[in-house]
């Protein structure tokens, strides 16, 4: 029997690193003092050995993995770092590589990456109604709907499921065992697997 190939969904965050040295952090206090916009500094534009700043965002260096970026940060020894972060879809609508040095090909091949994800998420999301609701991470195992054969999406918050039947206003809603959120991970996933058991026991019971 072959396998079903199930969508996994991806983090939508893209890291840079913003390095801030003392003559940087001074230019920024005369910065402010004299009410002009001192530049900010950020790793990027170099080879891989000697990876040196720019101020220029868009050759800034990025990174998928948040623990890449810090590991690139830690080489400058006597600056304070900033690892900050920016939504896969910004990423692909600001950023544009132009170079042919090691950051500009790494980047361009982040962004190709990041489209295609988004495309393939954009495709994915096309028969469902609400379109913000999110992929679970476990999605596999979520039972496929008998009416219109699609696994649910979850709502915010994780109170509710929706599958591809709403055009006939008859979504399939299953509710969690708490409507309560919280931000600790381990307890939404706990929130989560209730919910998904919920669903499942729904589907099995739509098909008897
Ligand atoms: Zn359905």
């Amino acid at each position: 029997m072959q396998m079903e190939k199930v969508f996994s969904p991806k983090r939508d965050r893209v890291y840079y690193v913003e390095i801030d040295s003392r003559k940087t952090k001074r230019n920024r206090v005369i910065g402010d003092l004299l009410e002009i916009c001192a530049d900010i500094f950020y790793i990027g534009a170099g080879d891989k050995l000697g990876q040196i700043e720019t101020t220029n965002l868009n050759e800034a260096r990025f990174w998928k993995d948040k623990k890449a970026a810090e590991w690139a940060g830690m080489k400058y020894r006597d600056a304070i770092i900033n690892v900050k972060e920016m939504s896969t879809k910004d990423f692909v609508e600001l950023i544009e590589p132009i170079g042919d040095d090691y950051v500009s090909k790494k980047n361009k091949k982040l962004l190709k990456s990041e489209k295609k994800y988004l495309r393939e998420l954009d495709e994915l999301l096309e028969p469902y109604v609400f379109k913000n609701h999110k992929v679970p991470n476990d999605w596999g195992k979520w039972q496929k709907c008998p009416k219109c054969n699609l696994r649910p999406l979850v709502g915010d918050f994780m109170k509710s499921t929706s599958c591809g039947c709403g055009e006939d206003g008859d979504h399939l809603f299953v509710s969690a065992y708490s409507s309560k959120h919280s931000n600790d991970p381990k307890v939404n996933y706990y929130y989560m697997k209730e919910l998904r058991k919920r669903w499942n026991r729904k589907v099995e019971n739509m098909k008897k």
